[in-house]
């Protein structure tokens, strides 16, 4: 059961990207993103994602070291096509532009399309709140089979089409980071949770058949099932509208079937970058977000844990988890399996 050091691990990361063919820039923005994932606590967004990223680069379905090209430029509007390229690399310099322009004119609207996977969304509200910037974040899937349920529906006809807020630490108060998929739970949670031989939450998968099941095998051995959408047909609306806002808006397109699908993980991702300086005074932010996060988090618990804040874990986490990331054998084989495809060893170290 190895236990890596997250020095060690983005070294590893680095060595097995750039094995495969992406330049030194690439390799080290994406292994930084992927390892700050599993700091965060989300492994199914960490470094596990390489399984699928090493073969999708062997079968064109990732093409490395790709640079966005702008499909709008008009004032606060920034479109830009990521042509299959690695999303994380190219969604950081797509915020980094859209951040410049919210400072400009105090908001930015981006549509970011026609990317490989850009992993854990919070990683862009962190960057945009780094530079002191509220971000919202829609985003759908494509190229994949469908994954997740529709509202009343059998088959799979979405995917897992996360939404992100973060509003950045305003005065003496955290900042406040909501990063969620609109299915019950992501799809990576299942390859986690079936490569580590354990169950996930009942209801949070349906079999082929329709029914309430806590299998992941259910998405990850034929006949397939899905993934439900959370709170009923709430989480289903909002899966819908990332589909409308993240996919149809930004040109990038949807699941529907009259798109071609070869099996990758494309996203689509529109955001809204604010400045809030632009909306009130910092004197003001500092108040009242104090007084209502205190207002909040001081509420009595219903039982045994605190009242606490979305992005709470994930720091608690990144904070636990820099001593060392503990991977099981199912998932630290699949690593080693990743890394052989390009001829890097694998190996633990402390
Ligand atoms: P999750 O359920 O672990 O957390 C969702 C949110 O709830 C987080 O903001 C977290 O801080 C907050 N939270 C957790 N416990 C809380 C508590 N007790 N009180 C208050 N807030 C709490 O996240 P998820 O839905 O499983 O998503 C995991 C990751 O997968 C996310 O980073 C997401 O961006 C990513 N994702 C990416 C894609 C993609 O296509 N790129 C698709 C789906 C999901």
């Amino acid at each position: 059961m190895p236990t890596i050091s997250p020095t060690a691990l983005t070294e590893l990361v680095t060595q097995t990207l750039a094995a495969a063919g992406s330049d030194a820039n690439e390799a080290a923005v994406v292994s930084d993103h992927l390892v700050r994932a599993n700091l965060a606590g989300h492994d199914s967004h960490g470094v596990g994602m390489l399984s699928n990223y090493l073969p999708g680069i062997l079968d064109g379905l990732l093409v490395v070291n790709q640079t966005a090209t702008t499909t709008l430029d008009s004032g606060p509007l920034l479109g830009v096509d990521g042509h299959r390229g690695f999303g994380q690399r190219i969604a950081k310099e797509t915020m980094e532009r859209g951040i410049e322009r919210a400072r400009a004119h105090g908001v930015a609207l981006i549509g970011l399309r026609r990317c490989h996977h850009v992993g854990r969304i919070g990683t862009y509200a962190e960057q945009c709140m780094d530079a002191g910037m509220i971000s919202l974040h829609f985003v759908n899937v494509q190229d994949h089979r469908g994954l997740v349920a529709a509202f009343r529906g059998k088959s799979a006809v979405f995917g897992t089409n996360p939404i992100c807020f973060g509003m950045p630490a305003m005065g003496d108060t955290r900042s406040v980071l909501l990063d969620m998929a609109t299915s019950q739970i992501a799809l990576g949670k299942t390859r986690v949770a079936y490569l580590g031989g354990k169950t996930v939450p009942h209801g949070a998968v349906i079999d082929a058949n329709g029914q309430l099941s806590d299998q992941p095998s259910v998405m990850w051995e034929e006949p397939y099932g899905a993934l439900t959408p959370l709170a009923e047909h709430k989480g289903y609306g909002l899966c819908l509208m990332c589909e409308i806002l993240a996919g149809v808006m930004t040109g990038g397109g949807t699941l529907a079937p009259h798109h071609e699908q070869r099996g990758g993980i494309i996203n689509n991702m529109l955001s809204i970058i604010i400045d809030p300086a632009r909306l009130a005074s910092a004197d003001y932010l500092a108040t009242e977000m104090r007084e209502l996060v205190a207002h909040v988090t001081g509420s009595a618990p219903a039982g045994d844990e605190p009242v606490i804040l979305p992005g709470d874990p994930e720091r608690t986490n990144t904070e636990q988890r820099s001593a060392g990331l503990f991977f099981d054998e199912g998932n630290w084989a699949s690593l080693v399996e990743a890394g052989a495809r390009v001829g890097v060893s694998w190996h633990a170290g402390t």
